[in-house]
């Protein structure tokens, strides 16, 4: 793919005169601060600019405006960050079957896949104990049981991709600063630099702006959840020997640690530890931090050598107690996070995407309202059990490991024996980590 991208730049600022109506203000996600208040105008269904509007070009909602691409629907998509910006986060991500599949039914994955490592093997272990779960290709007879990619790549695809979807417009680096939602459509008022301001229409408004998401918050949707005691250290790792293309999830008293096969024989890894000891990590130089990560990652690769620095992330569940209002749905890390071991994060999101690109397309085509709640509610009754059932299990996950109480600890032993020699609970878990159970997306059917 060597298009180049044309994101719009807004170049007017529409004022209409009209009817004062309920609006809300967003600033956090940028830390804009306040601005004059400007009056919003009578809403007429039938004059609007874009039959949806996503706000955040991260890469769920770069996958629902590529996964839209033919859908007949006139879609924008509206990213705060210049592209440059948001393709440049130093994050790699465990792909799973299903969001690999996702990606091959809109069209990227032949372009993403030279640039993402497939995953031979995985190996789960119980700090010190020996006996090892071993997942191979073989157990689930497909190419690979899944993928670990770097932000940019996925990004670079999706951002290029965009710029053949003739139904969408990309306004990019523009800021959505406040949403009126209205009984008949959403009206937002988004920012250039240059404080340039343009009023924009649409049916639907699909936030997909972030954990933080500013849209959620203003619409009053309330979250449930916590903060873990944990925080996630991350790194990228050049090891001396291969890497055989096999992920590690070791499960340690103080969190799990996983190390996820990049190419080029690079690792990333994702190393979770209570909070005070990430502060300290995160204090460490590179030197030190390479001698303490050592004594954690094990000689099994020989000499390791850090490539770039190493950080430290806050680890939460969160879940929304609800996707969608009239008018509005909520998608990826705006709707719900999870603990990050087992990788599963982006690809709810991912999954979000396919389950709504289905829905409205079928409510195009039959002649509804896309924004109708009614139609919304298809979205938020697939996905709401799917996704509280990965937060339940990396949840469980996470507090049956993270202990030393003996009776849990045979009880994870006995279920690790389990896994490695019971064949339909081994698929059952295999299924759950690669995304292939529960609901099929139209997409990733082909
Ligand atoms: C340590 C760690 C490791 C992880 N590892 C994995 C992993 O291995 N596998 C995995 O699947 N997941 C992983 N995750 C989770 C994953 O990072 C998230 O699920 C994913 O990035 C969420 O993507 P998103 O597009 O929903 O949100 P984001 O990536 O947060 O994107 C939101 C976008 O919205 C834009 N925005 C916000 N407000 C506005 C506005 N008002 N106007 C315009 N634009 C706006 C922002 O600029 C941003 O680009 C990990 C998370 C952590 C913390």
């Amino acid at each position: 793919m060597t298009l180049k991208q044309h994101p719009v730049m807004i170049s007017s600022i529409a004022s209409e005169p009209g009817v004062k109506a309920t609006v809300s203000q967003i600033g956090a996600a940028s830390g804009q601060g306040h601005y004059p208040e400007t009056q919003s105008s009578a809403f007429d269904p039938n004059q609007v600019d874009y039959d949806l509007v996503i706000v955040g070009g991260g890469i769920v909602g770069l996958t629902l405006a590529c996964g839209l691409n033919h859908s007949g629907l006139r879609v924008a998509l509206v990213e705060a960050k210049t592209e440059s910006a948001a393709v440049a986060r130093g994050q790699a991500y465990h792909i799973n079957l299903l969001s690999s599949r996702i990606f091959q039914g809109i069209g990227v994955w032949d372009q993403m896949r030279p640039n993402v490592n497939p995953i031979a093997q995985i190996q789960l272990s119980d700090a010190n104990y020996p006996g090892i779960v071993q997942f191979v290709q073989q157990d689930l007879q497909t190419e690979a049981l899944g993928y670990v990619a770097e932000h940019r790549v996925l990004l670079e695809v999706l951002q290029n991709f965009l710029s053949l979807c003739a139904n969408v417009t990309y306004l990019c680096p523009v800021e959505v600063v406040k949403t009126d939602i209205q009984p008949d459509g959403v009206e937002l008022e988004l920012k250039q630099a240059g404080d340039v301001r343009r009023r924009v229409r649409t049916k639907l408004l699909v936030a997909a702006d972030g954990a933080r998401s500013p849209i959620r918050q203003q619409a009053g949707i309330r979250t449930y959840g916590w903060q873990y005691w944990q925080s996630c250290v991350v790194a990228l790792i050049k090891p001396a020997q291969p890497h055989h293309n096999i992920a590690y999830e070791r499960f340690q008293p103080d969190g799990p640690f996983a190390i996820l096969p990049l190419p080029n024989n690079l690792c990333r890894i994702v190393w979770t530890v209570p909070k005070a000891e990430a502060a300290a990590i995160a204090a460490l130089d590179q030197d030190q931090f390479l001698a303490k990560l050592k004594q954690r990652y094990g000689d099994q690769m020989g000499e390791l050598s850090l490539v770039g620095d190493h950080s430290v992330f806050p680890v939460q569940l969160m879940h929304s107690d609800r996707y969608s209002l009239p008018r509005l749905s909520l998608i990826g890390d705006a709707a719900h996070c999870c603990h990050p071991v087992g990788g599963q994060g982006v690809n709810l999101g991912i999954r979000d995407t396919a389950a709504l690109a289905q829905v409205l397309q079928q409510a195009h085509q039959q002649g509804q309202d896309i924004g109708d709640l009614a139609v919304l509610r298809r979205y938020e009754r697939w996905r709401t059990p799917e996704n509280l059932t990965i937060l339940g299990f990396t949840d469980l996950l996470d507090r049956i490991f993270s202990n030393t109480l003996l009776p849990l600890v045979i009880l994870r032993r006995l279920g690790l024996w389990g896994l490695q020699t019971i064949r339909p609970l081994k698929l059952t878990a295999l299924k759950l980590m690669t995304g292939l159970s529960g609901r099929i997306p139209d997409l990733a059917r082909h």
